[in-house]
């Protein structure tokens, strides 16, 4: 008899609440069979929940159409196998040739907010070192851009949540702005419960989500402004705070600077101008200040938290409308008072440490800027190259695929982590410009839509196949681990993006042992807002196995180890001054309101079953039958108006293209507005709709709002 396989433990694979669960393997193994999950019970976020995605995450290791050998474009258009010496030698000729002909910025490279560290740590140093282009940047520019760029400039560091989310549970009041929790990470909402049985959970949606349906019946506010008014949401609030004397205003002249300005600034913000303009009642504005006063520590209440998320944040107004929020809780005194604070829900699964070791455009490990001269001379020291050598910022994401095969853009494009054909606004613009390039190569697990284009597609491990580390939504650095072996001859991009190196003579010596290369990652963020340099793979074994994490900033204490920093900002703000920078806003409205011939608001988000582009949860049945197709929301007073039947298949066009989905009647959502969830490419990808314009801070895209037109679909 085969001995009892040993359970692994590990985390989720998909969102960035990266809940704890083990994998064991099937007994007896049984070629493609996939292990048993099983929540873990030790990990403090999810306690042992799961949500559906995690209880089947284990079914997108046995994907039907898991790639498992190199993809070759041949010269009759189609993919056909070809073995690893071929396919790489086809990627470095091509990248050769390319950048001897029009330069090294001719290449550029697209990451992803699901690579572990030590692969988004590895491509920014391949594409730097390597490549020698300063044209790299990821998905995460779509989905953390703005509030990163709004904590930033207030505190002097993004990091999500700078406290551990179990916190939440002792909050008298929680603020959540643009998030769908209950949906997205269903184990987190036990940590609402202090705040709903205060009646303190207040919920701002244009729908009423399962989130929002929390907040009902006495437990909270839910707040359904028009979409795009969120920030005159939070102006409104923080005149409120300010006229009725609710501030702390020892804090704010204590621990801050820019409250006067901000204060000037709001002073127009009266409850009904800002009722007005977003559509929420001022008696609700009103409320929601006055309950979010009462449970700050000023007032003797046991705390309140103010969180945004996407639906705020993707958004023309993105960064504006995080500083606002910043904005109302400095003036409630929250960021850094124990049981209270200020926070952005990462979703991705490594939507924090995947933009903070170097694949953003602008920045470098550490989480630097890579124009600062300091980091840059550290950092190069650590890679072994001349300061000078390292590029400058690169194009941020939208703008990058939007140079695609332009003249004097880039020609060829390595995708990494990324789905872009359905993840990126105005997609049907995105295939455009893949289709104009000279080369595309895509490391993925499953054939993606993205994956389809390419001319060489390279088949890489996924998580329970690999080793490493991800960092979670509160800054906790976690052990990823294997548990099962990669099938075929499926190998760690590590390993792939040494090889090119080998194979284009570059002379950088690429580490692919992913402990090693976590090591290397720490020395390169010593000193950084992100330091990492007091933690290895051993310490953070050590930590999980007693139920424990370690958060950056960790660096390396002489003597002994450095403990992490579970809670930032107690002591002050790593700002100059130590204090925080409050910055007066102002709203302006989204960059494609609506108008006679698109007279309705889009808005996008997730369900509970799928997650981003589909390309893992499509391929799980128990996911997949439950939630089979796309669909559009729709509030019946507006489905009467354009004469759409429930259930009947909807036309939606916006200036950027159209999209079929079939209409769901609902109450649940302002009849101004309609919904449509993200997961589906073809006829039913919403992001053939959505508009490209970006954030002028951030540079991401207003993926939130847009205006659409409905029909019903005539069949042809
Ligand atoms: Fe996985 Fe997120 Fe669901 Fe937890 S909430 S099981 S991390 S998808």
């Amino acid at each position: 008899m085969s001995p009892t396989p040993t359970p692994v433990q590990t985390h989720c694979p998909y969102c960035a609440l990266q809940c704890g669960m083990s994998l064991t393997a099937a007994r007896p193994a049984v070629p493609g069979g996939v292990p048993v999950v099983v929540g873990g019970r030790e990990f403090p976020t999810n306690r042992g929940g799961l949500c559906q995605k995690g209880w089947t995450s284990a079914g997108v290791l046995a994907a039907p159409d898991r790639l498992t050998t190199p993809l070759l474009r041949g010269a009759d258009g189609e993919l056909r196998t070809a073995s690893w010496d071929e396919a790489l030698s086809v990627v470095a000729r091509g990248l050769a040739r390319i950048a001897v002909e029009s330069g090294p910025e001719a290449v550029a490279v697209f990451g992803g907010g699901g690579l572990t560290n030590e692969k988004a740590y590895t491509l920014g140093k391949f594409a730097r070192t390597v490549l020698r282009t300063p044209n790299i940047d990821y998905n995460g520019r779509f989905c953390m851009a703005s509030a990163a760029a709004g904590m930033n400039r207030a505190f002097g560091v993004d990091r999500g949540l700078p406290f551990p989310l179990t916190d939440l549970g002792g909050a008298q009041a929680v603020l959540l702005l643009g998030s769908n929790l209950a949906e997205t990470m269903p184990p987190s909402v036990r940590h609402l419960a202090g705040a709903r049985a205060a009646g303190g959970l207040v919920v701002v949606d244009p729908r009423r989500s399962t989130t929002a349906q929390l907040a009902d019946g006495g437990q909270g506010v839910h707040l359904a402004p028009v979409p795009g008014t969120d920030l005159a949401v939070l102006l409104g609030l923080l005149h409120v705070v300010l006229a009725e004397g609710l501030a702390d205003t020892e804090y704010l002249e204590t621990r801050t600077t820019g409250a006067e300005a901000v204060r000037r600034s709001v002073a127009a913000w009266w409850p009904e101008r800002a009722a007005a303009v977003c559509g929420v009642p001022a008696d609700d504005l009103r409320r929601t200040a006055r309950l979010l006063a009462a449970a700050s520590g000023r007032h003797g209440g046991a705390g309140a938290y103010i969180l945004t998320g996407r639906g705020v944040e993707q958004s023309t107004q993105g960064t504006a409308t995080v500083t606002a929020a910043i904005n109302l809780a400095l003036a409630l005194g929250l960021p850094g008072r124990p049981g209270s604070g200020f926070g952005a829900v990462t979703g991705q699964g490594n939507g924090q440490g995947g933009r903070e070791h170097g694949q953003k455009a602008d920045q470098l490990p550490g989480y630097r800027m890579i124009t600062d001269p300091s980091a840059r001379a550290h950092v190069a020291a650590v890679w072994g190259v001349e300061e000078e050598t390292i590029p400058g910022p690169g194009l941020p994401a939208v703008a990058l695929l939007d140079a695609l095969g332009r003249d004097g853009g880039p020609r060829a494009l390595l995708v990494h982590g990324s789905n872009v054909v359905v993840s990126a606004p105005n997609a049907d613009r995105v295939v455009e410009r893949l289709r104009a390039l000279d080369l595309l190569v895509v490391c993925d697990v499953v054939p993606s839509e993205t994956a389809r284009m390419a001319d060489v597609v390279l088949p890489v491990t996924q998580w329970a196949e690999e080793e490493g580390t991800m960092t979670s939504l509160e800054g906790r650095v976690i052990r990823r681990r294997r548990a099962v072996d990669a099938p075929g001859e499926v190998r760690s991009e590590l390993w792939v993006w040494a090889e090119l190196a080998r194979r284009l003579g570059s002379g950088v010596e690429l580490a692919t042992d992913p402990e090693q290369v976590f090591d290397e990652l720490a020395r390169a963020s010593a000193g950084g807002p992100a330091d990492y340099s007091g933690l290895s793979h051993g310490r953070l074994d050590a930590a999980e196995s007693r139920g424990d994490g370690l958060y950056w900033p960790c660096p390396d204490g002489e003597g002994a180890p450095h403990p992490g920093t579970p809670r930032m900002f107690l002591d002050g703000f790593p700002t100059p001054d130590g204090r925080a920078r409050m910055t007066a806003v102002d709203h302006g409205g989204p960059s494609d309101d609506v108008r006679e011939d698109a007279p309705t608001y889009l808005v996008t988000g997730r369900v509970l079953q799928h997650y981003q582009t589909g390309a893992q949860t499509h391929r799980v049945p128990e996911l997949e039958d439950a939630q089979p197709e796309p669909f559009v929301e729709v509030h019946p007073l507006l489905a009467l108006r354009v004469g759409l039947e429930d259930g009947e298949t909807v036309r939606l066009t916006t200036s950027r293209g159209t999209a079929l989905a079939r209409a769901r009647w609902t109450t649940d959502i302002r009849p101004d507005t309609v919904f449509m969830p993200f997961h589906w490419a073809g006829e039913g990808s919403v992001n053939r709709l959505t508009t490209d314009a970006v954030d002028p801070t951030s540079k991401m895209p207003e993926f939130k709002v847009c205006a659409v037109r409905l029909e019903p679909a005539v069949p042809t």
